[in-house]
């Protein structure tokens, strides 16, 4: 014992020695700073795994043999970061990892009003047509192509809005996954699928797991959690193994929901890799992945369930054989990588609720909306123009009012009270007071302001409490301002970032973009929400 303990301080002497010599010696090289040694990496790969949330690392990472063990044993990963706006969805998600701005600024404030897009359909299939026509300003793809024009971009997911939004704008090489079983784009992009798309589609992988069932990857002994539980699913295929249809379309339809379509998107992403030559240089490129099967099986099973912790299980092993793939055929030193979630999640009420009789589950201000239109009908208010509510936003038109001689404010001043009143309401806040508010300590606050466009008439904001989710919503869900549901992990990895280092302070997805172009060495070609973290750098 002692004979260690006199080792270990003559180490420490040692090294206190190194760093007073390096001290002296840091003038002679202070023209020569540490940045300028790492080469500009060919390749950026950005990882968003939909509904990640940190605790996943922390809770399975002992299981983890694959991908994820990689980049968290090698990489740098902060376990508080955090989505700053409210309307913790996808595509606003999405649209902040790679732009590095708020949805107040890339004009994505939520799903119903993300990607879709009828005037751009898909190619060769009848699903949604999709664009990034409401998507506002640049993102790193731009900056790169800003810096050098032979930067390319190919962004993949299962789904639209998780290929288009990390790319923003630029027509780049941007496709999702069909329910047809196929890879697609729209018309945004391109009039024809490229060649290499094509010999995959035709490869027909998909097709193959019809009939077969999802299994447990590991012995059933090695979960803590109970197979099954009376919430998730609707009470409906609760327990392993999870069959596939036999029919071959119903199977392809059912995709989104069995870890293998994680495995299938990055097998279209390194099929388009090796097609585009992308990480070959001169310039640097990116490689989009959005995995979106965390958020499937999530939403079915709850963050808490056993299909979950399977899911992420196979998600790390899948991410292993693409890593391994990818330094096969790249160099490892040219390549960086960067990872997040889209949003977090909350439990099921029920089981965060459990042994509490007379906690408020669910939040219904319906009969409140109900009341206040036709209170306004009655004063001849055209109600199907007057307001409108979707997820905690108060839409109203002004004009309407106006025609109805109706005074607006004096109506919202009521409705705050009556929406106040309602069981699992946090609080009420008019969309013009939110200036007032303290942006430092009051994080609802700070995450509506971040979320709301000036040009967005949203007028009022219902926030729930923590843990309580909309009325009808039977799912696992997200998409509040509470911090559950905005905390994911940030996770940088390779050449020129810390390497085996975990963080606790807290960052935000908006730091993200700044920090990775900064590694680079390109330049925003706007103004950013983000900044650039430091402490992601290798020291
Ligand atoms: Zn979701």
């Amino acid at each position: 014992m002692s004979l260690i303990v006199s080792r270990r301080l003559t180490r420490l002497a040692a090294a206190g020695a190194a760093t007073l010599l390096a001290a002296s010696l840091t003038p002679l090289f202070a023209q020569a700073p540490r940045a300028a040694a790492l080469p500009r990496p060919t390749l950026v790969v950005f990882f968003t795994i939909d509904q990640m949330i940190p605790d996943y690392f922390t809770r399975y990472g002992a299981q983890f043999t694959g991908g994820l063990r990689r980049l968290q044993r090698g990489g740098v990963l902060y376990v508080n970061g955090y989505h700053d706006h409210a309307t913790t969805e996808t595509a606003p998600g999405h649209a902040s990892t790679m732009s590095g701005r708020f949805p107040m600024h890339t004009g994505i404030v939520r799903n119903n009003a993300g990607v879709n897009d009828r005037d751009h359909p898909l190619i060769g299939s009848s699903g949604v047509g999709a664009s990034p026509f409401r998507f506002e300003g640049t993102t790193l793809t731009d900056w790169l192509i800003a810096a050098d024009p032979r930067s390319r971009a190919l962004s993949v997911s299962r789904k639209d809005r998780g290929a288009i939004l990390p790319i923003g704008r630029s027509k780049q090489s941007v496709f999702w996954y069909a329910l047809d079983g196929r890879f697609t784009t729209s018309t945004w992009y391109a009039d024809t699928l490229p060649t290499w798309l094509q010999r995959f589609n035709a490869r027909r992988l998909p097709q193959q797991f019809a009939g077969t069932e999802w299994t447990l990857l590991r012995a059933a002994s090695t979960y803590a959690e109970k197979d099954s539980m009376p919430v998730e699913s609707d009470g409906k295929n609760v327990t392993f193994p999870h069959p596939l249809p036999a029919d071959t379309a119903l199977a392809l339809r059912a995709m989104p929901d069995d870890p293998r379509m994680d495995w299938l998107t990055l097998q279209a992403a390194m099929a388009g890799l090796d097609a585009m030559a992308l990480g070959k240089g001169p310039a640097t490129d990116v490689l989009a992945i959005s995995l979106s099967t965390t958020d499937g099986i999530g939403h079915r099973y709850g963050p808490d369930s056993r299909e979950i912790h399977d899911q992420i299980l196979r998600l790390d092993r899948y991410m292993g054989e693409f890593l391994d793939s990818l330094y096969t055929v790249r160099d490892s030193s040219s390549i960086i990588i960067a990872l997040t979630s889209d949003h977090g999640v909350q439990p099921y009420p029920e089981l965060h609720f459990a042994g509490q009789p007379n906690a408020t589950l669910r939040v219904d201000v319906n009969p409140v909306l109900s009341q206040a239109m036709r209170a306004l009908a009655a004063r001849g208010v055209d109600t199907t123009t007057a307001l409108d509510f979707e997820y905690g936003m108060l839409f109203a038109d002004s004009i309407t009012f106006q025609r109805a001689n109706v005074p607006m404010d004096s109506v919202l001043t009521s409705l705050a009270g009556g929406f106040r009143r309602v069981p699992g309401v946090a609080r009420v806040d008019k969309v013009r007071d939110l200036a007032r508010a303290d942006t430092v300590r009051d994080a609802v606050a700070r995450r509506w302001i971040h979320a709301l466009p000036p040009s967005l008439n949203v007028v009022m904001v219902v926030s729930p409490k923590p843990y309580v989710y909309w009325a009808g919503v039977t799912y696992a869900t997200h998409g509040s301002p509470n911090d559950r549901d905005a905390r994911v992990p940030i996770l940088f990895y390779g050449p020129g970032f810390a390497r085996g280092v975990t963080r606790t302070r807290t960052v935000r997805v908006v730091d993200m973009a700044p920090t990775l172009a900064k590694r680079i060495g390109v330049t925003p070609t706007e103004r950013l929400d983000g900044v650039a973290l430091r402490d992601a750098r290798r020291p």
